[in-house]
């Protein structure tokens, strides 16, 4: 006799959101149903090895079973069965708590369209099918028992007859509905099953057979070919991750790689590891060897796959990888999450955040390890990412820069290979108080510098700044080993010796007019005229004040919403050059002239530095206007 009853409410409401669902990616049931039974097959095995009720098969196996004629597709398992009292708690209520969570979150937030992404288990199978058979023996029951359903609210259970242990789940399929494109016949294809297990379920520990249908030769006659069943196993089976590390060959897992990631070169580096204890997991990661096209873009995805006993639950999970690490790619497998996870509560998940904080010192310290083992690789890949790293030390006020700074490296006057800035503070002068710094185009730009002058003096040694992220960076890093950053380009020079700055106060007293001549001249284009110290060879130099750089206003001219932001620019003279004597002559002789020079040495401060000039034009005119009056002046 069949016995009805009804679905506990919040069954009701999961059947309710399956069977209406419109998700797209409905093929995830077989997933649930697979991953079901390998857990079924799991708890049978285990079970054999401590209780003499239940015995082990010979060959565990998932068998996949489709019927074109009645519409159904059928997955038997030889795991452990349910009896009548479990097909009741177990199929007709939802204890496990992460679903209840789960259907609360989706009721709140009404979203319905999100409901496949998850491990939703056994009621997936109600997105496809209008019935559904579990048809199962237990080896605590005598009886064998089918339960049926229509998913509304009610279920029936009576018995039957099976003769072996395990349970068969059998689908009726939903009629096809062109009008709203769903084509539930697909599941009967051989091909989109194929497909499907690949995709979700390659790894699962158990064989997925299925009997499938070739063309082979006719053994009678050569030139027919007859159709011939055979049963081929649909899955691999092993994770090459949870593979034993010395049995898996580098091409193996880098055909690995290439194939889930889509790229056509090897990785760069490839971490494997496994941790177990309070949290268990594996994972694998990558770093390629080139950025993605995209990676310096908004459109870049960071993430890692997240694995549960090798069936595959999210992709791209963005909370396993800081944004400082994110061209890592790569996979997650801890048997600690349940496949019943919302996106929601992955996020909140303490053992993901675990696994997380893990992930990121490991991908430190395998960086530190190549930093000091294998330096061409670490060059490689800092050329690659560089930018990001410095990027991860700007961002979010500096939280993270004691994890990234002795990752980052600079090239210098000295040294056309880049350097750390443990190197830098170990190979300095002792006397030298601070890092400094100069920023520009390239390397034959910074050391053309006129303000390079000193620092070639005392021979000390300038990290070249040539990224547009690097000054920013250096405002939030700030110091390293206690020592601070300072530009050559900025504020006052500390360089000077005290005769050099006995000597300015005298030579700023003496040439007093000349100086606010130039200020007044200049006062639209600089906030300041000022003899320096820091020249030697140069006439002039352009500097700004504390806070914001000429190369900071250059990069954030280019963003949108920034275009107002200026450095202060002030106008430093070298009192001991020729052309301050020129000057200072042709103030006194000609002062009505000091505006056109004092114009022309702005200009040229600009153009030494690199700086697009304010008017060109008038700059042109009065070069023009000079060399005539030199000749003039000769003849
Ligand atoms: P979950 O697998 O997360 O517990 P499901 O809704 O997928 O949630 O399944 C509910 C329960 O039904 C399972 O916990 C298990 O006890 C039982 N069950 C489902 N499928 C099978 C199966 N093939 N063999 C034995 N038991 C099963």
């Amino acid at each position: 006799m069949a016995k009805t009853k009804a679905f506990q409410t919040e069954s009701k409401k999961l059947l309710n959101l399956m069977i209406n669902s419109i998700y797209t990616h409905k093929e995830i049931f077989l997933r649930e149903l697979i991953s079901n039974a390998s857990d079924a097959i799991d708890k049978r095995h285990h079970l054999s090895l401590t209780d003499d009720k239940v015995d082990a098969a010979d060959d565990y196996e998932i068998f996949i079973e489709t019927d074109e004629e009645n519409r159904t597709l059928t997955i038997h398992d030889n795991g452990i069965g349910l009896t009548e009292k479990e097909l009741e708690t177990q199929l007709g209520t939802i204890a496990e708590s992460g679903t209840k969570n789960f259907i609360e979150t989706l009721e709140k937030k009404d979203a319905l369209e999100t409901i496949g992404q998850f491990g939703v288990g056994f009621y997936s199978a109600f997105m496809v099918s209008k019935r559904v058979f579990v048809k199962t023996k237990s080896p605590y029951s005598e009886e064998a028992y089918l339960w049926q359903s229509e998913g509304e609210s009610t279920y029936q259970i009576e018995p039957t007859k099976k003769d072996t242990t395990g349970t068969s789940i059998t689908l009726v399929l939903r009629d096809d509905d062109e009008e709203n494109e769903e084509d539930y016949s697909t599941y009967l294809k051989e091909a989109t099953i194929k497909q499907t297990i690949k995709k979700y379920s390659d790894y699962v520990r158990y064989p997925i057979k299925m009997k499938v249908s070739q063309e082979v030769p006719d053994e009678n006659d050569e030139d027919k070919t007859v159709t011939k069943e055979t049963i081929e196993t649909l899955n691999s089976m092993v994770p090459i991750w949870k593979r034993p590390k010395n049995e898996i060959k580098d091409e193996e897992i880098n055909d690995f790689y290439k194939r889930t990631f889509n790229d056509f070169e090897d990785p760069l580096h490839t971490v494997h590891t496994s941790v177990e204890g309070l949290i268990t997991y594996t994972a694998l990661l990558f770093i390629p060897k080139k950025p993605p096209y995209d990676f310096y873009t908004e459109n870049y995805e960071k993430g890692l796959d997240l694995y549960s006993r090798g069936v595959f639950i999210q992709e791209k999970n963005k909370d396993l990888i800081p944004e400082h690490f994110r061209f890592v790619k790569g996979l997650v497998d801890s048997a600690d999450l349940s496949l019943n996870l919302s996106r929601e509560m992955l996020q909140h998940n303490r053992q993901l955040k675990k696994i997380a904080v893990h992930i990121e010192k490991k991908i430190k310290s395998e960086l530190e390890k190549m930093l000091k083992n294998n330096r061409e690789t670490y060059v490689e890949f800092y050329e690659a990412y560089g930018s990001n790293l410095k990027y991860g030390i700007y961002d979010q006020f500096g939280a993270h820069k004691e994890k990234l700074q002795d990752l980052i490296m600079f090239k210098t006057n000295k040294s056309d290979a880049f350097i750390t800035l443990e190197e830098y503070i170990e190979r300095k002068p002792k006397e030298q108080t601070h890092i400094y710094y100069a920023s520009g185009k390239n390397k034959a730009q910074i050391m053309n510098l006129p303000q390079m002058d000193l620092i070639k003096d005392k021979d000390y040694e300038v990290l070249l700044f040539t990224d547009d992220v690097d000054e920013f960076m250096v405002q939030v890093l700030n110091a390293y080993q206690e020592l601070e950053f300072k530009s050559i380009q900025q504020g006052e020079s500390d360089l000077l010796d005290d005769d050099t700055k006995e000597d300015l106060k005298t030579q700023e007293k003496a040439h007093a007019k000349l100086l606010n001549a130039l200020k007044k001249s200049l006062k639209d284009q600089v906030k300041d005229v000022k003899l320096t110290g820091r020249l030697k060879e140069s006439p002039v130099c352009l500097t700004s004040g504390e806070g914001l750089s000429l190369e900071m206003e250059k990069v954030l001219s280019k963003m949108p919403n920034q275009q107002g932001m200026k450095a202060d620019r002030i106008l430093e003279i070298n009192p001991h050059h020729e052309l301050f004597k020129a000057l200072e002559t042709i103030h006194e002789t000609k002062p009505k002239k000091i505006d056109d020079y004092a114009s022309l040495l702005y200009h040229q401060a600009l153009l030494i530095e690199g700086y697009p000039i304010d008017d060109p034009k008038k700059m042109s005119d009065l070069m023009v206007q000079l060399m005539v009056e030199a000749t003039k002046a000769q003849s």
